[in-house]
């Protein structure tokens, strides 16, 4: 099977969403942002789950849906304001303004229980909500696995300038852009124009460069001094001698999967982390159709079938693929049993 209307709505489900990102974010006034305010991206990761999951349930109202949010606390009477604020931006979507009672049931679609022998979605509404506050980097990031195989993933993109690193132009604007890959398919970079239209779409390659020297990386933005010092230590081993282009959200799969780093490289000092299946699947399925290569810290298979966390991996090495065994060896090396 090859999930071509599956792939095609995913897309345009995720496009249509990105609208209420821009809105949002658009209303932070620059520099008048109070940090402890985290009501905008809770609006929009409450709004694009209700779009996403609404749209889901009717063009395929058999598969079951895993989202990041849940509805409990906007159900509450204190919260009446913010579910008033979230059913204004799923207008901005749906030509309909929905009763809340739908915006909530739309919302706690992401709860259901899932099968894990049945396909399902997967959804990370506003994925690096740091990112999304600082006006930097985010994503929507959209999946469809069954049976542990994420069978495509689709990741808006909507701040990520056309080209980072040093050859990136300083001025120039950008509209973000939608990367969508299904299992067996390949991968593809939809840049998108005023409106979010849709202004090109291209297949895309991963870096081909074997030589550590000519490589780039990218890593986390929210990790801490000493986290940052570690994998320094491991691309110092392997050989690369870049600074890393730290982004928040799956954008760092995005610029693997489009060629510009040539590693991704995830881990968290606290053993007892278990990375999300949301803030993966999308990102995963991309870049291994760009022809790169995914594992956890240890080089194991990322293991989806364990609900909604990777309870069996710890980090993850995203790689060009021609970089792989030589960054797990500089990790085993580095990070030893700290993993
Ligand atoms: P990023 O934008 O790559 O920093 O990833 C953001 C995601 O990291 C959040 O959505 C969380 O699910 C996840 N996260 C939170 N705490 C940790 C941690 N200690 N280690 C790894 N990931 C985390
Ligand atoms: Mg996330």
């Amino acid at each position: 099977m090859s999930f071509t209307a599956e792939l095609e709505f995913a897309i345009e489900t995720v496009r249509s969403a990105v609208r209420i990102c821009r809105e949002v974010q658009g209303e932070i006034a620059p520099g008048r942002w109070d940090k402890e305010d985290r009501t905008p991206v809770t609006v929009a990761d409450l709004a694009v789950q209700a779009v996403v999951s609404a749209a889901l349930a009717e063009g395929f109202p058999q598969d079951p849906l895993m989202g990041e949010e849940g509805s409990s606390e906007l159900r509450e009477p204190a919260w009446a304001d913010l579910l008033a604020k979230v059913t204004d931006h799923v207008h901005l979507v749906r030509s309909e303004r929905p009763e809340s009672g739908r915006i909530l049931d739309w919302i706690e679609r992401g709860q259901q229980s899932i099968d894990p022998d049945r396909r399902y979605w997967v959804l990370d509404p506003v994925d690096g909500t740091k990112g999304f506050l600082r006006k930097e980097q985010y994503a929507i990031a959209l999946a469809l696995i069954e049976r542990g195989r994420v069978l495509l993933g689709v990741l808006a993109c909507p701040n990520l300038p056309a080209v980072i690193g040093p050859s990136a132009s300083p001025v120039a604007a950008t509209f973000g852009q939608i990367y969508a890959a299904a299992a067996g398919r390949g991968a593809e970079r939809l840049d998108l124009g005023p409106r979010d239209t849709i202004v090109r779409r291209n297949p895309m390659h991963v870096a081909r460069t074997e030589d550590p020297a000519l490589a780039r990386w990218c890593e986390r933005v929210e990790s801490s001094d000493r986290n940052h010092d570690l994998t320094s230590q491991v691309v110092e081993k392997v050989g690369i001698r870049s600074a890393p282009d730290r982004l928040d959200s799956q954008a760092k799969y995005a610029v693997v999967a489009r060629g510009e780093a040539s590693l991704y490289l995830r881990h968290s000092l606290n053993k007892e982390y278990r990375e999300k299946v949301w803030d993966h699947a999308a990102g995963v399925v991309i870049t291994e159709e760009a022809g790169g290569k995914v594992t956890d810290v240890f080089g194991q298979p990322l293991d989806f079938r364990q609900g909604r966390t990777l309870l069996n991996n710890h980090g993850i090495v995203a790689t060009n693929g021609a970089l792989h065994d030589r960054v797990l060896a500089a990790v085993a090396d580095v990070l030893g049993h700290r993993s």
